[in-house]
């Protein structure tokens, strides 16, 4: 199979797995093997007619549309059960190389290509990481050790490791850097174990100029495989050659990583990767968009980088979607259609912010109880703010009217829903309310 359409399944099983969460993913997305594509049409076998049933109902539409993203000429997604008797003859299968040793530069993973510092949009929330990370790849001497970036899901960890071994390819292509996960190097170990082959495995690592292990959370937990890792790591630090690590918590609230190795992974730069702001994600979505080519009107941009919070993944993905649908069936992106294309994603991100959280800020912002919120009093001082919290709850949740009735002292859904009528008027007359209002919104959805 060529690299290219591994790569390409790569990042469709990539985005398949932030989706919809590693649990479905490793039972349902992992096991998928891809076969080939002709055609148009994307191969792809499983084990049972069961499992071929279940993913072609909840993932058939959107392994489909994720490959028409990757590679515009599919037009098909065939699953079907590997030995089958319909269609198997026809394929060919691919070679077993998996099993064959792999040595050298191979126990690194690839890198992907788009993951480079210049694709990477800086604004506050990760300037430190990727200063920190293009120093490391820049820098004659090794400037810190390890270089430690943490932060949540799809913020950029990933990319900017890839970046630092991209920068390092080019610029000077004699020092060996090596990439991999935690659980690759993790399995690499446990094979190394298997075939009684522990010093190669070894010296494979110790002869690294820069190595990069992502995600160590994974080997939290897994004691032989954390006792490899922190020797291989010692013996790097100690030869002076760089180490960069990523984890999703700081050194320190790494559960089940023993304390030793918590005191170690935080001797060099220890640098986080905070939440998107609107700001940024703004700004990535223009560049996506500029790299798609892709007529996306700024309202759409704007709509988009207001709802969709959550990680830049997730961002990503729904800009691929909105894009592939528009050229798909040839109409220009809309805000209409983006808030159909998305609904679901949409929904997702909606649930983000709580009945609850409205609740609190909203008591904060006007000064009264949290109690009030719930309780019968009808002075307008405790009356507005309730409407106000009604509305936003109306707005920024999913949540029906009667539902959000009952978070608010067991009221009435005609209550809710005079609170929201109340409170636009409110804000098409008032100057300074609307502002107050548009305050609100913007920092509970921060
Ligand atoms: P993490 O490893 O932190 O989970 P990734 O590095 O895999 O996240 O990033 C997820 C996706 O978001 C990738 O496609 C990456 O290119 C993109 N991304 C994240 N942050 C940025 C950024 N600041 N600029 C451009 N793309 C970004
Ligand atoms: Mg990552």
């Amino acid at each position: 199979m060529g690299d290219k359409l591994s790569a390409q399944w790569a990042r469709v099983r990539g985005r398949l797995r932030a989706e919809y969460g590693e649990t479905a993913y490793r039972s349902w997305l992992r096991p998928l093997t891809l076969q080939g594509m002709e055609g148009g049409r994307v191969r792809i076998s499983v084990s049972t007619r069961f499992m071929q049933d279940w993913v072609e109902s909840q993932y058939g539409d959107r392994l489909a549309s994720l490959w028409a993203v990757e590679a515009a000429e599919v037009h098909s997604v065939d699953i079907y059960v590997e030995g089958g008797t319909e269609t198997a003859s026809t394929l060919e299968r691919p070679p077993t190389a998996k099993e064959a040793r792999s040595t050298g530069d191979e126990i690194g993973a690839p890198l992907d290509p788009r993951f480079t510092f210049e694709n990477f949009v800086v604004g506050k929330p990760n300037e430190l990481a990727f200063a920190a990370a293009r120093r490391v790849a820049e820098a004659d001497t090794v400037p810190y050790n390890p270089l430690f970036l943490y932060g949540g899901v799809g913020l950029g960890k990933t990319h900017l490791m890839h970046a630092i071994a991209w920068h390092l390819r080019r610029t000077r292509p004699e020092r060996h850097a090596i990439y991999l996960s935690a659980e690759k190097f993790m399995y690499h170990f446990i094979r190394a174990l298997r075939y009684k082959d522990t010093v190669a495995f070894k010296e494979q690592f110790r002869s690294v100029d820069v190595l990069m292990i992502d995600d160590v959370q994974f080997i939290a937990g897994k004691e032989n495989t954390q006792e490899e890792f922190f020797h291989t790591f010692n013996a790097l630090v100690d030869q002076n050659h760089q180490v960069v690590i990523s984890a999703d918590k700081s050194p320190n609230d790494l559960e089940g990583m023993e304390e030793r190795m918590k005191s170690r992974l935080g001797w060099g730069l220890v640098a986080d990767i905070h939440p998107t702001t609107y700001e940024l994600r703004l700004g990535i979505l223009q560049t996506k968009a500029d790299q798609h080519e892709a007529e996306v009107p700024p309202k759409v941009m704007e709509f988009l980088a207001h709802k969709i919070t959550s990680n830049v993944r997730e961002l990503e993905g729904a800009l691929n979607r909105i894009v592939a649908y528009a050229s798909l069936v040839g109409r220009a992106v809309t805000l209409e259609n983006t808030q159909e294309v998305l609904h679901d994603i949409l929904r997702a991100n909606d649930r983000r912010v709580t009945i609850e959280e409205i609740q609190k800020r909203v008591s904060e912002h006007f000064n009264i109880r949290l109690s009030e919120m719930y309780s019968s009093r009808r002075a307008r001082a405790v009356a507005r703010p309730r409407q106000v919290a009604m509305y936003l709850s109306k707005q920024l949740t999913s949540r029906s009217l009667p539902e959000i009735g009952r978070k608010f002292g067991g009221r009435d859904h005609t209550t809710v829903m005079h609170a929201v009528r109340k409170v636009d008027e409110l804000r098409a007359t008032d100057n300074g309310f609307n502002e107050d209002i548009e305050l609100l919104r913007r920092m509970l959805e921060s």
